[in-house]
């Protein structure tokens, strides 16, 4: 069957290309507990005021027609969801909807041991941490935090409780390049899959092209001492096995929005934490579903209404093969990284 009447089958939610849509990545807050020099634009912030916020009941609402569309995987993100209060009754609900496949979170860890064993309780099982150095000192340049060491443990931990961690390291030339190949060392072994992003230009004026350090020379960093065999990628990652004289030793992801666009390959939809739904990261395109929430008009209207802008937004996913540039207020932790 062509691949366009298969996702036709399989979702409600298919774009202009054919490609079904099923997965919804949801900011929860653009408040963060660290100060990454990639993310956090150099001048101070305003941060959004709690009433323009989705609340949780807004969201489950959201979530609750979207999965009627197809959409079957969710994941949690900001800013640090963490910060946010009560954000474990919230997962909780939300992984009582029966119609979601998966949930899943991405973190910077600083305050994630806690809620390991209730996440495993409420059937988490992927959690994406992003650390960027093993040092310290560099730790602390980097992210404007001491508290390198509770992320270690909430790596450590997780991977003990038998949770699939995928590490996120943004490469950044001349301050963490040096260490690719560490991190393959230090958790390839303990089945943590590596990913190594491009830095991309999404922290509004604190962009800095000199940091950039692009898939080609990440890719050569790694077979300077490593075998790297593709993989069918699935997602946005270009994924590989990583191997020694020993074999394979485990597995590794290069995310390359800036040098390699992954359009072709994107099935998401993204919910800032102000309720706008975005048809991708790069795309200047919104449609607000916070004045359809609280617009006021019957239940079943909103719930039209919201079926409505997601098969808008899907219909606004484009495939491009260069990054498009976007406003230089546009920040990733409102939208979601
Ligand atoms: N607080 C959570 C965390 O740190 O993982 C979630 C939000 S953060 C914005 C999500 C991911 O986006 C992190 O892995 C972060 O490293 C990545 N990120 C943020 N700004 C980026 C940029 N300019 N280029 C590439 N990746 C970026």
């Amino acid at each position: 069957m062509a691949k366009e009447l298969r996702a036709q089958k399989l979702h409600t939610l298919v774009d202009s290309l054919g490609r079904g849509v099923n997965y919804l990545r949801i900011s929860l807050t653009d408040r963060c507990n660290l100060k990454c020099i990639y993310c956090h634009p150099p001048h101070s912030i305003d941060f959004l005021d709690r009433s323009d916020i989705c609340s949780y009941g807004e969201i489950l609402q959201v979530v609750k027609t979207a999965a009627r569309l197809g959409i079957d995987k969710v994941r949690l993100t900001g800013g640090e969801l963490f910060l946010r209060k009560g954000i474990m009754d919230f997962i909780r609900s939300l992984s009582q909807l029966k119609a979601l496949r998966e949930i899943t979170l991405t973190t910077n860890g600083l305050l994630l041991l806690p809620h390991l064993k209730a996440l495993k309780e409420m059937g988490i099982k992927r959690i994406n941490v992003s650390l960027d150095t093993m040092s310290k000192a560099l730790f602390y340049h980097v992210t404007g935090s001491r508290k390198f060491d509770a992320v270690k443990e909430a790596i450590h931990q997780a991977l003990q409780e038998g949770f699939k961690i995928k590490i996120n390291m943004v490469v950044l030339r001349g301050l963490n390049d040096g260490e690719i190949n560490q991190f393959i060392d230090k958790f390839a072994e303990r089945s943590a899959e590596i990913r190594f992003i491009e830095f991309m230009p999404l922290c509004g004026s604190g962009w800095k092209g000199n940091y950039f350090f692009p898939y080609e020379k990440i890719k050569r960093t790694i077979t300077s001492e490593y075998d790297l065999y593709p993989l069918p990628s699935s997602g946005v990652a270009q994924e590989f096995a990583v191997g020694n004289d020993r074999g394979i030793i485990g597995k590794v992801g290069i995310i390359a929005p800036v040098t390699r666009p992954f359009c072709g390959s994107c099935s998401r939809l993204r919910l800032s934490a102000k309720g706008e739904l975005r048809p991708c990261l790069f795309s200047s395109k919104k449609i607000d579903l916070l004045s359809i929430l609280r617009g006021g008009s019957r239940s079943d209207q909103v719930e039209r209404n919201i079926e409505n802008a997601f098969k808008k937004a899907v219909a606004m996913k484009t495939f491009s093969k260069q990054t498009q540039s976007v406003d230089n207020d546009v920040l990733i932790r409102s939208i979601g990284g």
